[in-house]
């Protein structure tokens, strides 16, 4: 599964992986070192797509869409 989301600062799009989450990355193309959300949302949104294999896309305010 991947974990789709992208700069706060220069939003880029980033891929990564979901065990990521909660972590702080920096980015690849402005280093600005930026904290994943690690909402109940996604936490949510990850139970239920687990058994379906998808993506999920969370924006850097921690919204999260499947
Ligand atoms: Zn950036």
């Amino acid at each position: 599964m991947r974990l789709l989301t992208k700069c706060p600062d220069c939003s880029i799009a980033l891929e990564l992986s979901i065990a990521d989450a909660d972590r702080r990355k920096r980015c690849p193309r402005c280093g600005k070192l930026f904290r994943l959300p690690d909402t109940d949302a996604l936490h949510k949104a990850l139970t239920l797509l687990q058994s379906a294999q998808c993506d999920v896309y969370v924006d850097e305010k921690g919204n999260v869409f499947g």
